[in-house]
């Protein structure tokens, strides 16, 4: 009587939290769909190596930010970033987007220990101080990056 399956929380990484109710899939079925998420991500990366987003004639996704407000968005400061930092030039991908470039390592473990608990059927949700703290000092950026005096700019694009 009360027996309870403790297999996800036996499973789960520290700090992370176990999935309320049975985990969706298999390990194997998980680990196939990060796989996939990995492979399209590295296709991703591989893509911006030999893709000059700067380049306006570049074929890259409408943003939508851009299409609606005229601004230079976060996202597509961090692809100009990406590929500027596969070319070897830290300074121009700090002139793409400073804010990205700093968080970067933070977004990377947050991303890799989601990635963890999700191999493992739990998840790793991000502190709500920190996410919240995140996406203010990312709303900020997007405005202070906008604003005429801002010295930082893309190379072009
Ligand atoms: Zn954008």
């Amino acid at each position: 009587m009360g027996a309870h399956c403790g297999t996800d929380q036996a499973a789960a990484p520290a700090g992370a939290q176990p999935r309320r109710g049975p985990a969706r899939g298999t390990r194997r079925q998980r680990r196939a769909l990060l796989a996939a998420g990995g492979s399209c991500l590295l296709a991703g990366i591989g893509y911006l190596a030999v893709v000059d987003p700067h380049d306006p004639a570049a074929v890259m996704p409408l943003c939508p930010v851009r299409a609606v407000t005229g601004l230079d968005c976060p996202a597509c400061g961090g692809l100009r970033l990406t590929h500027d930092l596969l070319r070897g030039l830290p300074a121009a991908a700090a002139r793409d987007n400073l804010f990205l470039l700093v968080c970067a390592p933070l977004l990377v473990g947050l991303a890799l220990r989601q990635a963890r608990a999700f191999e493992r059927g739990g998840r790793a949700p991000v502190p709500r101080r920190l996410a919240y703290g995140l996406a203010a000092a990312a709303l900020l950026w997007t405005v202070v990056r906008n604003l005429p005096w801002w010295p930082l700019r893309p190379a072009s694009g």
